[in-house]
């Protein structure tokens, strides 16, 4: 494997989910992508990936008794590997969320790039190991001092495991906003990189809803453009 990302942030909705299938398609131009659902109690990205009928799940790799293969929760779709999760609280409860290493490092056997869907807030197990099992972290933010504050939380989080910065995705960004300032303090903070300002865009809701990532259902959007620039300021290690 080249490199595992986390894609995370302080707050839920700041659009990691969105982020992490638009950045996967993107180096998938370049790279043999995996994109894993790891936001395993809040898991959505089965709905952004069309994937609301998948068998077998990541719960299904944690569950110690169901006993099912990494490469039964692996579905090729929109030129990606996708590891959805599913969303039952009795799975999510009995997940011994542990066990995300060990499938980690089966998945990144087969890929170049990994990216980790990742839970909001910090604090238990579940939520915090994909920031650690990463090389590095795209923080994902509105373009708020508050955003921000939340995002350096992480950030600090991940140092302390020895995870990198690749950088901040301002999402949501809207045409009355001006990004200048706070991607200047980010810049200053976030190991000095704004990956791309994500615009507020009908076709990222647009998308979700058809089950397709963005870069599927709308490749010419100025949002995919900025989610491309985004992978392509990733810089994956050769
Ligand atoms: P998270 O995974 O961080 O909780 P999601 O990616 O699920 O966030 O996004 C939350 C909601 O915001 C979704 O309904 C998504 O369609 C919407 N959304 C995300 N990014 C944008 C954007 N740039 N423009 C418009 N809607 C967006
Ligand atoms: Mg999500």
């Amino acid at each position: 494997m080249v490199e595992a990302f986390a894609v995370a942030s302080g707050k839920g909705g700041t659009g990691k989910t969105t982020s992490t299938l638009a950045l996967g398609m993107a180096l998938a131009e370049d790279y043999d992508v995996t994109v894993i659902d790891a936001d395993t109690g809040m898991a959505n990205l089965l709905f952004h990936a069309g994937l609301d009928d998948a068998d077998v799940t990541l719960h299904d790799l944690l569950v110690d008794e169901r006993d099912a293969a990494v490469s039964d929760a692996v579905y090729e779709r929109f030129g990606l590997s996708v590891v959805p999760c599913g969303t039952s609280l009795a799975a999510f409860e009995a997940a011994d969320p542990g066990r995300l290493r060990d499938v980690v490092a089966e998945l990144a056997a087969d890929t170049d790039v990994l990216l980790l869907d990742s839970p909001a807030a910090l604090g238990s197990k579940s939520a915090v190991l994909p920031v650690v099992l990463a090389d590095r972290i795209v923080v994902v933010l509105q373009p708020t001092v508050p955003s921000l504050s939340d995002g350096l939380k992480v950030q600090e989080y991940a140092h302390s495991y020895g995870t990198d910065t690749a950088g901040v995705v301002f999402n949501r960004v809207r045409p009355d906003e001006n990004v200048d300032r706070i991607a200047e303090q980010a810049g200053r903070y976030f190991g000095g990189q704004t990956l791309a300002s994500v615009p507020e865009s009908d076709a990222v809701r647009a998308a979700r809803r058809e089950g397709k990532p963005l870069l599927a259902h709308a490749p010419d959007d100025p949002a995919a453009d900025a989610f491309r620039e985004a992978a392509a300021r990733l810089d994956v290690r050769d």
